[in-house]
């Protein structure tokens, strides 16, 4: 299965990447391990930046909604 090269240090992935919410798992599905993983605006946060976005920073480059996100 193609995935990510960031999927071990990437800060949504791993707090995301057990979650139930069907959204969530979809951003997931189709960035982090599927045909969309370039156009993640993560990947490309962290390639401007040089730092890793906040964890409840979406691969669409917006924010993870309140009332989505988790603690930790
Ligand atoms: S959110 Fe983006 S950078 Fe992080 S693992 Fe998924 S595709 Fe890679």
């Amino acid at each position: 299965m193609q995935e990510c090269e960031l999927l071990a240090t990437c800060g949504f992935f791993q707090k995301y990447q057990d979650t139930l919410d069907m959204a969530c798992r979809g951003f997931i599905k189709t960035y982090c391990k599927g045909e969309k993983m370039d156009e993640c605006r993560r990947k490309a946060y962290r390639a401007e930046h040089g730092v890793p976005p906040h964890d409840d920073m979406l691969q669409s480059g917006q924010m993870m909604p309140k009332s989505y996100q988790q603690a930790g």
